[in-house]
């Protein structure tokens, strides 16, 4: 027999059980919490001038790693995944907790676990400042914290109708390395090695989302995938969105793909940790300077549009420069979800 939860998504498994009940309790409770569930962090208001930004991410092994992963890769992603939601937000990373499940003691698994950890909260100026260690099957939750100026977050909610919609480095990678992984394609051993530290040491944008403050309108990182990802943009800040496929930015690995295998990686293979974000069309030669400060590639994937019915929608638009019929929109539009 199936239980109950089998036929929740995630989301809707948060809404029900978690959402709901977390913002009837912040409607009655006066003070400190400016932003609850639904965005890349929560938001504490400190003082006049700072608040901050708070995120948890866990990785699970069987679920997120293989079991034999590079324990020095899951230090690093395990604290990537974190710091690429702060950045999410503009926020600058302030410091870590991490909790942790073990199922042995092995001196040699957390010699390299703790190596890379340290190598990004070193690279970020992030310390690990507290934490949990448990025996049980292998799991490594890390929350972090991080601050913004007062009102200077970037939320999901923020798209305004005409704003361009920007997406930083490429995207699909790490979805062609976990492919080449599973061996559903094959690579040659040098597209490997260019493309496995994207899905194994992701860098996250953390100097782009601080960049971003007072330009960008709305912002997410892209962890389960561009398109999908996008819909929660378009869903909280009740706009529509047109996407041109062709423009979405691909690795040279990639390219080497079938147009099928590139179109569907980039536009909703999950864990490539780059920033998706609004900006007002007037900010363009400000974001080109700061992609060429950053040395990272910025580019405009579409604009946003204002709602024309009660559902927010994403309208697909192909080479040909005709818009997707449905049953192709949809192969490019799921996005992972743990419980569908
Ligand atoms: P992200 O991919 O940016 O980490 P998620 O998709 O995991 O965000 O989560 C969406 C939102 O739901 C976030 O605001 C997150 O804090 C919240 N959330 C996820 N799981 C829970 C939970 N068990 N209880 C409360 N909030 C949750
Ligand atoms: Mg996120």
């Amino acid at each position: 027999m199936q239980s109950q939860t089998s036929s929740l998504g995630e989301f809707e498994l948060i809404q029900r059980f978690f959402k709901t009940q977390s913002e009837l309790m912040l409607a009655t409770i006066p003070g400190s919490v400016k932003l609850g569930i639904g965005d890349d962090c929560a938001l504490l208001k400190m003082d006049s001038t700072e608040e901050l930004a708070i995120t948890s991410d866990m990785l699970v092994s069987g679920r997120h790693f293989f079991p034999d992963a590079n324990p020095e890769w899951l230090g690093w992603k395990a604290l990537a995944v974190n710091l690429s939601d702060l950045a999410a937000m503009g926020a600058r990373p302030l410091g870590f907790t991490l909790a942790l499940a073990l199922p042995e003691a092995n001196s040699a698994w957390l010699e390299a676990f703790s190596k890379g950890l340290f190598a990004i909260a070193n690279q970020f100026a992030c310390p690990l400042i507290g934490g949990d260690t448990t025996a049980g099957p292998l799991n490594i939750c890390i929350t972090a914290f991080g601050s913004t100026p007062k009102d200077n977050a970037i939320c999901r909610s923020g798209a305004l109708a005409g704003d361009d919609i920007w997406v930083s480095g490429a995207v699909g990678d790490a979805r062609l390395a976990l492919a080449a992984l599973r061996h559903e394609l094959e690579l040659e051993s040098r597209d490997i090695e260019a493309i496995a530290v994207r899905m194994h040491q992701p860098t996250p944008r953390v100097q782009l989302g601080i960049a971003l403050r007072g330009v960008a309108n709305a912002a997410l990182d892209i962890s389960d995938g561009l398109l999908g990802d996008l819909r929660h943009i378009l869903k909280q800040s009740g706009k529509d969105a047109e996407i041109l496929l062709d423009r979405i930015p691909k690795s040279i690995t990639l390219r080497k793909q079938s147009q099928t295998i590139q179109n569907q990686y980039a536009a909703n293979g999950g864990d490539d940790y780059e920033l998706c974000f609004t900006a007002a069309s007037n900010a363009r030669d400000v974001i080109t300077k700061i992609s060429r400060d950053l040395n990272l590639p910025l580019t405009q994937i579409g604009i946003i549009k204002a709602m024309k019915h009660s559902t927010p929608e994403l309208e697909l638009i192909g080479s040909s420069g005709t818009k997707l019929n449905p049953e192709e929109a949809n192969q490019l539009l799921k996005s992972f979800d743990h419980f569908a």
